[in-house]
C-alpha cells in the first residue's frame, strides 16, 4: 500500500502481528482437535487433513481479526486507514461493594468467600494521526479486589435448651427408633443412628 505514513505502516505491522498471533493460536489448536478427531483415520488422512483444518482456520481467524483491527483504526472522520490509535485511558472508580458467597461442600463444611467487587469507568481516548480528530469511548470494568477463601466447618445443630424442647427431642427420638420407618425417612439423624447400629 503506497501513500502510508512511517505511523500508519506501524499501526498495519501492529495489527497484523496481532492477527497472526490469533491465527496460529486457533490454527494450532484446529489442527489438535482435528487430529483427535480424526484417531481412527489412515495417517495420511489424519495429517493432511488436520493440516488443512489448521491452516484454514488459522487464515480465517487472521483475516478476520485483522478486519476488525483495520476497522476500528480508520478514521471515521478523514478516512485514512491505520491512523486511528489510543492516546489515553483514564480509569474511575464508580462504585466498590463487599460481596460474599457461600459454598456447601461435600462433607459439609461452608466455604466462604468475600472480596470486594470494584466497577470502574473507563475512558479510552483514540486520536487519528492523519487529522488529529479525537475520539473518546466509554466503557465499564469489574475487578475482584482482597479476595480471600475461608472454610467454616459443619457446625451441628445447637442442642435445645430448654428441658422442655429436650423432653420432646427425646421423646421423638425415642419414637423414630422404635418404629425403622420414620427412622429411615429422617435425614441427617437416622443416618448417623443406622451406621452405629451396624
Ligand atoms: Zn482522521
Amino acid at each position: 500500500m503506497a501513500g502510508l505514513s512511517q505511523e500508519q505502516l506501524e499501526k498495519r505491522a501492529s495489527i497484523q502481528k496481532t492477527a497472526t498471533i490469533w491465527g496460529v493460536v486457533v490454527g494450532v489448536l484446529a489442527g489438535l482437535i482435528a487430529l483427535w478427531v480424526l484417531g481412527g483415520q489412515g495417517a495420511a488422512l489424519r495429517h493432511g487433513g488436520a493440516l488443512v483444518i489448521a491452516l484454514a482456520a488459522g487464515f480465517l481467524v487472521h483475516r478476520a481479526s485483522f478486519n476488525s483491527g483495520a476497522k476500528s483504526a480508520k478514521c471515521a472522520k478523514c478516512g485514512a486507514a491505520f491512523s486511528r490509535s489510543r492516546t489515553d485511558r483514564s480509569e474511575a472508580l464508580a462504585s466498590s461493594t463487599a460481596k460474599e458467597e457461600r459454598q456447601e461442600q461435600e462433607d459439609k463444611s461452608t466455604k466462604v468467600t468475600t472480596w470486594t467487587e470494584e466497577v470502574y469507568d473507563v475512558t479510552d481516548t483514540y486520536t487519528c494521526a492523519n487529522c488529529g480528530d479525537t475520539t473518546t469511548e466509554t466503557s465499564q470494568s469489574t475487578r475482584r479486589r482482597d479476595e480471600t477463601t475461608e472454610v467454616e466447618p459443619f457446625v451441628p445443630p445447637e442442642p435445645p435448651k430448654s428441658d422442655k424442647s429436650a423432653a420432646a427431642s427425646a421423646k421423638s427420638g425415642k419414637s423414630a427408633a422404635a418404629s425403622g420407618k420414620s427412622a429411615k425417612s429422617a435425614s441427617g439423624a437416622s443416618k448417623r443412628g443406622k451406621s452405629s447400629r451396624r
